[in-house]
């Protein structure tokens, strides 16, 4: 064959290109169509901020906890400060938070004047161990503040018995738990402050959001007063300010996205718990990473992290990750260890404090896990992660 020739059929050939599947976020909210219509009609309504949408969020969120009093907020972290300050809890009071969570926990204690103390975290459930809970109560301890973490929710029976001994208010961090259930009562359907988050990244959103479930009616005044402005109005519809409040009313535009979410949030979180059944089945063979606590049909699944065996690696987290993010997978990290950051070190706390908290704070890896996932994208993820620790391990040649 002729040189021009050759390269012409050269150029003709179809090129063999690797389908590159599309990059996998580590969590992906799910807005449906239903959804979309609905807030455009809110939008073009006339009335956008809290109003219809934020009193119907709130009946059906109610109705979800079994009828509790439950009122919406810009965020979680605004509905715990706000819980603090319902309890009452401000300057030289303690408070005792996990050492291993997302920094809004530690910081609306620090914001409402208090001190945080914190006590370390169980390896395998992450959550708030008890047995140090009780070492750290103090004279000045007020309140015990637990996250169920990932969705697993904590001994809630020992939880409340410990409280209610120690003469403790309990505000949960559901953040994570919203549709979790502990010995089949769902989390915010009991307890005492239940504080939920609805982040892009939660199990459900209202983009950004949080709800606060009231165990004492006569506290849900409070804090609606604390939520906005402080304002009460009297029977003659006269409007007084009581107190300094703070602004975290949620719009009606959010709560028409919440919506739509709570109408699928069983559908949501029973994908979820399907995709971390299959984590759990595929990894098991791959010994090399510590799972996570297995938990039981309560488990909301809002995070599948493992840890890395650093021990028996050669590249370290940040390395794993960039590996995964080569091959189209992200990875977030939830969470370092909280008392190490340099406003908790300030406060005198010190390597060494928290084993458990700093072990899952340097090896923590949160693989992709959202409603919208095949068991495909599980295969692709726990291929990828036996594939870099087998080639990034201390012995392999
Ligand atoms: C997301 C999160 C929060 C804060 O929620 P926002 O709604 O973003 O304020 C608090 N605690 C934990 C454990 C969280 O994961």
């Amino acid at each position: 064959m002729a040189a021009k020739a050759r390269a012409r059929s050269a150029i003709s050939r179809p090129k063999a290109t690797a389908i590159q599947p599309a990059f996998l976020p580590f969590a992906k909210p799910a807005i449906d169509e239903e959804t979309i219509t609905a807030v455009s009609q809110v939008l073009r309504s006339g009335w956008i901020t809290t109003g219809p949408q934020v009193e119907a969020f709130e009946a059906a969120l109610s109705r979800y906890l079994g009828g509790r009093a439950v009122r919406a907020f810009t965020s979680a972290t605004g509905a715990l400060e706000v819980a603090l300050q319902a309890c009452g809890i401000g300057h030289g009071d303690e408070v005792i938070v996990p050492a291993m969570t997302f920094a809004a926990t530690a910081n609306v204690v620090l914001r409402v004047g208090a001190r945080p103390v914190f006590a370390d975290v169980d390896l395998a459930t992450r959550n708030i161990d008890l047995g140090q809970v009780e070492k750290a109560i103090t004279p000045l301890t007020r309140a015990i503040m637990p996250v169920h973490f990932a969705g697993l929710p904590v001994d809630m029976d020992a939880l409340y018995t410990l409280a209610e001994r120690r003469g403790l208010r309990v505000i949960e961090d559901a953040a994570h738990a919203i549709g979790s259930s502990h010995r089949g009562r769902r989390i915010g359907s009991f307890g005492d402050f239940v504080a939920f988050s609805f982040h892009p990244n939660k199990n459900l959103t209202t983009i950004e959001g949080g709800a606060l479930s009231i165990r004492e009616p006569a506290e849900a005044r409070r804090v609606e007063r604390l939520r906005f402005h402080g304002i009460e109005h009297n029977d003659n519809g006269d409007m007084d300010v009581l107190e300094a409040g703070g602004k975290y009313n949620l719009t009606d535009v959010a709560a028409c996205v919440g919506l739509g979410q709570l109408r699928r949030l069983e559908q949501f979180n029973q994908r979820r718990r399907t995709l971390a059944a299959c984590y759990f089945e595929r990894l098991k063979t791959n010994p090399a990473m510590l799972l996570p606590a297995h938990g039981d049909e309560g488990h909301s699944w809002h995070m599948f992290a493992p840890l890395l065996p650093l021990e028996h690696m050669r590249i370290g987290r940040p390395q794993f990750i960039e590996e995964m993010r080569k091959r189209g997978i992200g990875v977030g990290i939830h969470y370092p260890a909280l008392h190490l950051f340099s406003l908790y070190r300030k406060m005198g706390y010190r390597i060494g404090d928290f084993p458990n908290a700093e072990r899952i704070g340097q090896s923590t890896v949160t693989l992709p896990l959202f409603s919208a996932m095949s068991e495909n994208d599980v295969d692709r993820v726990c291929e990828s992660c036996s594939g870099i620790l087998g080639k990034f391990r201390k012995d392999a040649p």
